[in-house]
């Protein structure tokens, strides 16, 4: 399961980051995933609060921030969002050639500790 090694990465980096200034527990760690980043949000949940016990993130909490896909359509240049995982076409005119502009974030973006 890849949420598993993104799990292992996030609490390696969330870790490090901890001990580095010289904090000695978790209280939450914060990300923002992308609905097209291949990373189901459960899934992440469950490897993360599986994998976080017996270290200093034990008692964290996870906290998601999905981001919705954002696109430009390479046809009629109309941006769009969606909140499902992939774009198929434009809703607009039907193209199914675009650009991603936004919705593969996988990023840790807060650690509040104690
Ligand atoms: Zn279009």
């Amino acid at each position: 399961m890849h949420e598993v090694s993104v799990a292992q990465a996030l609490l390696d980096k969330v870790i490090e980051e901890c001990l580095n200034s010289g904090y000695k527990s978790v209280r939450s760690v914060k990300v923002d995933i992308g609905r097209a980043s291949g990373v189901v949000s459960d899934a992440l949940f469950f490897a993360y609060n599986a994998l976080k016990s017996d270290t200093i993130a034990g008692e964290s909490s996870l906290i998601i921030n999905e981001i919705d896909i954002a696109a430009r359509c390479d046809d009629c240049q109309k941006e769009f969002t969606t909140q499902e995982k992939y774009v198929y076409e434009c809703p607009f005119c039907s193209s199914w050639r675009f650009t991603i502009l936004k919705g593969k974030e996988l990023n840790l973006i807060e650690i509040e500790v104690d």
